[in-house]
């Protein structure tokens, strides 16, 4: 059974006087273990997807199902208890909050889902992403692929069923698009489904599951 479904998703911005078709009945499945990867043009509806799947936006159209709880059309509070025990989200604007340390961020991100405090295991894994050094950090000090990092540690601190990120190796180096790579990996392995909205052909290779996008809909590439 898939932990994640969407079901003919539609949403339209009106920006102006115009109408933008952001996505037009697009429907898919993420099971647990599965790394599935987006590819798509820019303005194709990835991020828009991403934050319907976590419940962040509401679709127009079509509904999302997390663990078989409904989670579109649903109170802000329902929406947001689900996203909080389920779903780990590295957003493309970041997700971090601006006046919490990373060790405060991360520590936040684990009370909301209804975890212990930093245990060893959210300390390695920091250090795995070389953010020990920036543990007391606020996110205004962090450099463009430090920040990615830290918001894949605090997406990653609750140890979410579900983990969605929005491109998270655009600003990175290649060797640590290697590094996030590999935690994504681990994550896919610990059971949960991972869902990233790329560009990055190394990602796409390791996918279980690879979907294009292309003006709001999912095509066959
Ligand atoms: P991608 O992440 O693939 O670059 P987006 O999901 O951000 O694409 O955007 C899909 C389309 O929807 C684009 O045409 C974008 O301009 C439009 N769009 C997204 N969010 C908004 C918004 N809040 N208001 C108006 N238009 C939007
Ligand atoms: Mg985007």
């Amino acid at each position: 059974m898939p932990v994640v479904d969407a079901v003919e998703l539609y949403r339209f911005f009106h920006p102006g006087d115009s109408e933008v078709a952001a996505l037009q009945g697009v429907s898919l499945s993420l099971f647990r273990g599965d790394l599935t990867v987006v590819l798509g043009p820019s303005g194709s509806g990835k991020s828009t997807l991403l934050n319907l799947l976590a419940g962040l936006d509401e679709p127009d159209g079509g509904y999302v199902e997390i663990a078989g709880k409904r989670l579109s059309r649903r109170p802000e509070r329902v929406r947001a208890g689900i996203r909080a025990r389920h779903i780990g989200m590295l957003m493309q604007s970041g997700n971090l909050v601006d006046h919490l340390t990373i060790a405060d961020n991360i520590r936040l991100q684990r009370a909301l889902a209804g975890k212990q405090d930093c245990d060893g295991k959210i300390v390695d894994l920091a250090a795995r992403l070389g953010l020990s050094g920036h543990w007391n950090a606020l996110p205004s000090q962090l450099s463009g692929g430090e920040m990615a990092r830290a918001g894949l540690a605090v997406a990653l601190s609750s140890e979410p069923d579900v983990l969605l990120c929005d491109e998270p190796t655009a600003e990175v180096d290649a060797d640590t698009e290697q590094h996030l790579i590999a935690v994504l990996a681990e994550r896919c392995a610990a059971g949960a489904a991972v869902f990233v909205a790329t560009h990055s052909a190394a990602l796409a290779r390791t996918a279980d599951q690879v979907l294009h996008l292309k003006d709001g809909r999912l095509i066959d590439a």
